[in-house]
């Protein structure tokens, strides 16, 4: 099979060391693997720039919207009521896991190319004073919006809500301070902006709000709060962990680290995305966001008058080395390229040579 990177949000490229570190079949049992876990909580609060006295790390089997709706369901209760802001499909389908629990919601939908107003929100924060929960996304990958987590942070701090983010692909790409932001609960996943392979989410609690989630769960398997009391007496997980991920997700970690943090990666992130839209402006390929785009995806319109498909320009990519993503608005024809990952300011120059010698054809 022919090798290529990935310039989609997860999975992503990663690095040779961190595939290489799946190569072991680790014991469940073992003190070593314990540890791992623990190693791995711990530092992940330190880039959430919180203490282990206030938060505390769990790590959940399945992929990112398994985190999700174990929070959902293990902390809103039957008589609770939770208002959740979408401009996007993940804010959508925090709706849809609601649904399905049967629990109490308010929706609050944006446009999505719009970020969740604050000013709406609080409005509807004095309106519906049964409303305990408010949950948003803070990266919605749908669009590539960058949501204003800390303006919703300061109402929910002010009004007393429990206050939880998604930020699947953006935490370790972008720099959260989660107690300043008032994040009760926290999302994201091993396959995101860590750089590691999918097979977990993660939550970050603070434990105050945690605590009160004993016995809310209507589900076993997702049970935040079961799956924490079990975690945290020695790292071992609950049910069968995915361990080669969890090997895996220890040396991206590590990486990071290496790296210089959130900081160093978060300012690589932003010199390949600023490259990313330059070289696209000069295919005369512009971004669909006119405000608030993140440094994580991109959705980007068509060139003017195209008649190829999606299929046949991501085939033609993919054959030179590199798979991108479609689109995933209903509102417009558009497409989108990730460029978080094992990626570099070169890879999006050799995109810029493929994508060029692709439209030159289509136009001949
Ligand atoms: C990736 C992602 C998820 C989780 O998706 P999975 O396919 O379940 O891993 C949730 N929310 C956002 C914003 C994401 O980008």
């Amino acid at each position: 099979m022919k090798e290529y990177k990935l310039l989609t949000p997860g999975p992503l490229t990663t690095t040779q060391e961190v595939k290489a570190a799946m190569q072991f079949d680790h014991c469940t049992w073992d003190d070593e693997y314990k540890q791992i876990t623990q190693t791995i909580r711990k530092n992940l609060l330190k880039l959430a720039h919180v203490c282990e006295k206030e938060y505390t790390a769990v790590l959940m089997q399945g992929s990112g919207s398994f985190g999700v709706e174990s929070v959902l369901n293990s902390s809103i209760g039957y008589n609770d009521c939770v208002l959740i802001l979408s401009n996007g499909a993940y804010g959508k389908r925090m709706v849809d896991m609601v649904k399905r629990a049967r629990l109490s919601f308010i929706e609050c939908a944006f446009a999505y190319d719009e970020i969740p107003s604050a000013a709406r929100v609080e409005q509807l924060l004095k309106e519906n004073p049964n409303i305990t929960h408010i949950a948003m996304v803070h990266s919605e990958t749908t669009s590539g919006i960058f949501n204003d987590i800390a303006a919703i942070g300061e109402l929910a701090s002010a009004y007393k809500k429990i206050f939880i983010v998604d930020a699947m692909s953006s935490f370790g790409g972008v720099d959260i301070d989660m107690k300043q932001m008032h994040i009760d609960f926290l999302i994201s996943s091993a396959n995101k902006c860590i750089q590691g392979v999918p097979g977990f989410s993660f939550i970050l609690a603070r434990l105050h709000a945690l605590k009160r989630c004993d016995g809310i769960a209507r589900t076993l398997s997702l049970d935040l709060y079961d799956q924490w009391k079990t975690m945290d007496i020695d790292g071992k997980w609950r049910f069968t962990s995915p361990t080669h991920t969890v090997l895996a997700f220890s040396e991206a970690m590590k990486e990071l680290e290496q790296e210089g943090g959130v900081k160093a990666r978060c300012a690589r992130y932003q010199r390949v995305h600023a490259r990313l839209i330059k070289n696209m402006a000069k295919l005369g390929i512009e971004p669909y966001l006119k405000a608030h785009q993140g440094w994580v995806i991109t959705t980007f319109y068509y060139p003017k008058g195209h008649t190829f498909s999606f299929e046949k320009m991501y085939t033609y990519i993919k054959e030179r080395g590199y798979a991108i993503y479609p689109g995933k608005l209903t509102s417009a024809d558009t497409f989108r390229i990730g460029n978080i990952g094992e990626i570099y300011e070169a890879d999006m120059d050799a995109l810029y040579q493929i994508m060029k010698e692709f439209l030159e054809g289509e136009k001949q």
